[in-house]
């Protein structure tokens, strides 16, 4: 906490921002309130604290600027904690950024656990520290379980940008078989880009990718809330993501 705190009061100094807000999940429990309160006060830091419900996505700035109440990401700069500690690290140790806090879990693990890793160590280390496998993965994916990579072996190594290892069992990632839609407009209600994946996802099994275009398909961007919304367990996001890659990319903030 000190050293999130310290960085980010680094970083204000540089930057003279007019506010400064931590955003906390809503179940942040009082005793780190009462810690983040001291080390702010300890580092002579002016912030307010904001809490918001997580949800996914909230990887973009917009995303995390509408769950805040704030206007819009234009105007907030929005730092994660992680890289507030690297520069505080690099400030006041003079350490490169050369470790990465990275989450370690799923259903095949022995135990869930959140590492303090050298960039570059083997994801396999990882596991080996969490217990190694209860039961045989069925896929191991780095960072999300709906929008992250999969990895071919436990040699691929932790780099700068990796958050998380998921160890997946065969029952995680057991894909329920397709229904009919039902119009039930779950998809709707999830699409944080406020696209209509239902109207696109039959425009583009119809064929009419023009039509998909011209409703925003090329703004969405792939992460998958529709599809885990929807109770017919339509591939929307396999739909969008061969859309897209058609009309050329993604656009988001
Ligand atoms: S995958 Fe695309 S269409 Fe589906 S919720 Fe996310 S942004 Fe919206
Ligand atoms: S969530 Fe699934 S079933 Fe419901 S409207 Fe969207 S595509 Fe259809």
């Amino acid at each position: 906490m000190d050293e999130v705190v310290d960085g980010c009061a680094m970083l204000a100094r540089i930057l003279e921002p007019r506010n400064v807000t931590f955003a906390v999940e809503a179940g942040f429990p009082p005793e780190r309130l009462e810690r983040l309160a001291k080390a702010l006060a300890d580092a002579g830091l002016e912030a307010s604290v904001a809490r918001f419900r997580r949800r996914h996505p909230q990887d973009f700035p917009g995303q995390l600027a509408e769950a805040l109440g704030l206007p819009g990401p234009s105007g907030a700069f929005i730092v994660e904690p992680t890289t507030l500690v690297a520069l505080h690290d690099a400030v006041a140790s003079n350490k490169a950024h050369i470790e990465q806090f990275v989450f370690v879990g799923g259903g095949s693990l022995k135990r869930q656990a959140v590492l303090k890793a050298r960039i570059g160590t083997p994801i396999g280390d990882l596991i080996e520290e969490c217990g190694g496998f209860m039961r045989p993965p069925d896929r191991i994916v780095v960072d999300s379980p709906l929008t992250g990579s999969e990895v071919a072996d436990l040699d691929a190594p932790v780099t700068r940008t990796t958050r998380a290892v998921l160890a997946l069992s065969a029952e995680e990632t057991r894909r329920a078989p397709e229904r009919a839609c039902v119009r039930c407009g779950a998809c709707v209600r999830a699409c944080p880009e406020r696209l209509d994946p239902h109207m696109l996802g039959k425009l583009l099994r119809a064929g009419e990718a023009a039509e998909a275009v011209a409703r925003g398909v090329a703004k969405c961007t792939g992460c998958g809330a529709c599809a885990y919304a929807c109770p017919s367990r339509i591939p929307l996001v396999e739909l969008f993501d061969a859309a897209r890659g058609k009309v050329g990319g993604q656009v988001h903030d």
